[in-house]
């Protein structure tokens, strides 16, 4: 499959989504955006929900109205908050010595955030409220918003956590899907999930679920199974980012949750859109392409670009990545890092990429771009961020097949 026909354009096929959290792409503007060729965004339900409100967007009429951006978005559904500010919590009853290994912002996470079947309360240490967002209530607010391309709730564990609460992790996945499925349906007065015609039929935002199961491969495998049971039109690898050294960029061998994305892979049928949550680095890209997933999210280029992190093509930063051995059209694909706030570059007026088409490499040096990104001045950090995208950009047309 080459690309999803959706109410506002088709995406092609792998595709990158970079993260508008709060409803704009950090630093840049969303024509800022389009030019570095992004073609469709990720935002956030519960920070949009909570800073704004869906009715409010509603109201507005809908989110791509009132965001101005005319191409796909896709929302999530809450399902990552959920684990960052409930999963140290509920760690905390069993096993505190876990918890406190993740437990990073303590104020954050008191223990009167709580999972239950019905769904996730949070309380607000600023006014003492509580909140609760449930299947059925992230499926009404996504659906106020009106995007492209909905999620369902979903309940992630640490790799960690013990097989009891792994297990009951999947449980109410399970369970979660199930209802947030039946919602959709309820809201669009569906009978039944129509068929998408090998994705070229647009007429109703498609709906993705969220295989979980941490580290455990039995439980990847049932949360699957359970889910395509259910029936959905996107299935998303869900779980913590894949930042472990030791198993994700290990040179050689296939590391472990490299092991674990193509097991998930092939449990999914090949003609359903496969969506690596949180993937990542270009090279981590490249590698999940190339075993089957076709739709990607992360902070990375646009967080990196505020720091002075650049993606830029092979021999024009400081240090070479290289991914090899793809079963792409392409087998080999390399790039290098630069990190721009280093001293080499105090004095270099050559673009930051010499091959780069974007506003940045077009119009500043790269000695007068680590001045604006080392003062913080937004100029600088709008003009890296918009050359990190146009890098993610070309790096996806590079494994398109
Ligand atoms: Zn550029």
């Amino acid at each position: 499959m080459q690309k999803i026909n959706t109410k506002h354009g088709e995406i092609n096929l792998p595709a990158f989504m970079p993260d508008a959290t709060y409803g704009s792409i950090k630093a840049i503007s969303f024509p800022d955006a389009k030019k570095a060729g992004t073609e469709q965004i990720v935002t956030t339900t519960l920070h949009i929900e909570n800073k704004i409100g869906s009715v409010f967007i509603k109201g507005m009429g809908g989110i791509h109205k009132f965001f101005n951006w005319d191409r796909p978005i896709l929302t999530d559904s809450g399902g990552w908050q959920v684990f960052s500010l409930i999963n140290a919590s509920r760690l905390k009853k069993t096993s505190p010595s876990k918890a406190k290994a993740f437990d990073t912002s303590p104020k954050r996470r008191g223990n009167k955030n709580m999972i239950t079947e019905l769904g996730c309360s949070f309380y607000n240490q600023e006014d003492g409220s509580y909140s609760l967002l449930t299947p059925e209530s992230s499926m009404t607010i996504q659906l106020n918003l009106n995007p492209d391309i909905v999620t369902v709730l979903d309940d992630p564990i640490l790799a960690n956590a013990s097989l009891s609460e792994r297990k009951e992790s999947v449980r109410l996945n399970t369970i979660w899907a199930k209802r947030s499925k039946a919602q959709y349906l309820r809201i669009l007065k569906l009978d039944s999930l129509t068929d998408l015609n090998n994705y070229t039929d647009s007429s109703r935002p498609l709906i993705g679920c969220v295989i979980q199961g941490a580290d455990d491969f039995e439980l990847r495998k049932q949360s699957a199974e359970d889910l395509i049971e259910i029936g959905f039109d996107i299935y998303n690898f869900g779980g913590v980012p894949m930042k472990d050294k030791t198993t994700w960029r290990e040179d050689g061998s296939e590391g472990f949750y490299k092991e674990m994305l193509h097991y998930v892979s092939e449990l999914i049928p090949s003609n359903k859109i496969k969506y690596a949550m949180g993937v990542g680095q270009p090279e981590d890209i490249a590698y999940c392409v190339s075993i089957g997933w076709n739709l990607f999210d992360t902070v990375l280029p646009t967080r990196n670009a505020r720091h002075g992190y650049l993606y830029v093509s092979g021999g024009q930063g400081d240090k070479t990545k290289e991914v090899s051995n793809l079963k792409l059209p392409i087998s080999k694909l390399s790039y290098d890092i630069m990190h721009l706030k280093s001293e080499r570059y105090k004095h270099d007026e050559k673009p930051v990429d010499e091959n780069c088409d974007c506003e940045c490499c077009r119009t500043v040096s790269r000695s007068y771009l680590r001045h604006l990104i080392r003062i913080k001045e937004a100029s600088g950090l709008r003009l890296a961020t918009i050359h990190n995208l146009r890098f993610y950009s070309k790096w996806m047309e590079n494994l398109k097949v």
